[in-house]
């Protein structure tokens, strides 16, 4: 695996050359431009052959059991941060595809995280309806697909939380982003990531 360390941003978690350096607190452009998607992201490696060859049998193959090696790296991933929240989400599955999987494979790895971190687990408060499959669509087409597929059902649950989400696969972040927006309409305080590993363009 492509594990990520140091030097990288402070807020996305974005990965840097190793002998770059950029002083204290780093931020790429797009957390410069103040354009990040949650308060902060975190990612244990980067999706290429290497995690892929890992996260497609977790995901599409039954192999539930990778859970613990990936949910070990995500924690890994939080060492150098204060993880102050409330509560740990899993990104929600839609229905049809949780009946045809038969499980949802964020839960299967935000569980073992809210137990080392000794957080409640959120998986019912926020819904997801199905649309069809996203496939190689640009970063634009992606917010727009994604774009009204979360609705939260308890909003007593999310009022005032600080929620860490957590996902297998980062990709453009439109998932992560639509989620906060829902959250924070329904009055969540902040809205932090975690994922097994993140799809790194160049910038
Ligand atoms: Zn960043």
């Amino acid at each position: 695996m492509n594990w990520i360390d140091n030097p990288k941003c402070i807020k996305c978690g974005y990965p840097f050359p190793a002998d770059l350096d950029l002083g204290g607190a780093p931020l790429c452009p797009t957390c410069a431009s103040g354009k990040c998607e949650l308060d902060w992201i975190r990612s244990a490696c980067v999706y290429d052959d290497a995690s892929r060859s890992a996260m497609l049998p977790f995901k599409h193959g039954g192999r539930v059991q990778y859970a613990n090696f990936m949910s070990r790296a995500m924690i890994w991933a939080l060492r150098d941060i204060n993880v102050d929240v409330d509560v740990v989400m899993p990104v929600p599955l839609a229905n049809r595809r949780l009946f045809k999987r038969g499980y949802n494979q964020a839960t299967l790895l935000a569980r073992p995280i809210a137990k080392v971190l000794g957080i409640n687990i959120d998986i019912d408060s926020v819904r997801r309806i199905h649309r069809p499959d996203m496939g190689h669509k640009n970063a634009r087409e992606r917010a727009e697909n994604i774009h009204g597929v979360f609705s939260v059902v308890c909003p007593d649950k999310i009022r005032g939380k600080r929620i860490l989400l957590v996902d297998d696969v980062m990709t453009t972040g439109a998932t992560f982003s639509e989620l906060r927006r829902v959250l924070m309409r329904a009055g969540a305080s902040a809205v932090y990531g975690v994922t097994f590993c993140r799809v790194v363009r160049a910038i």
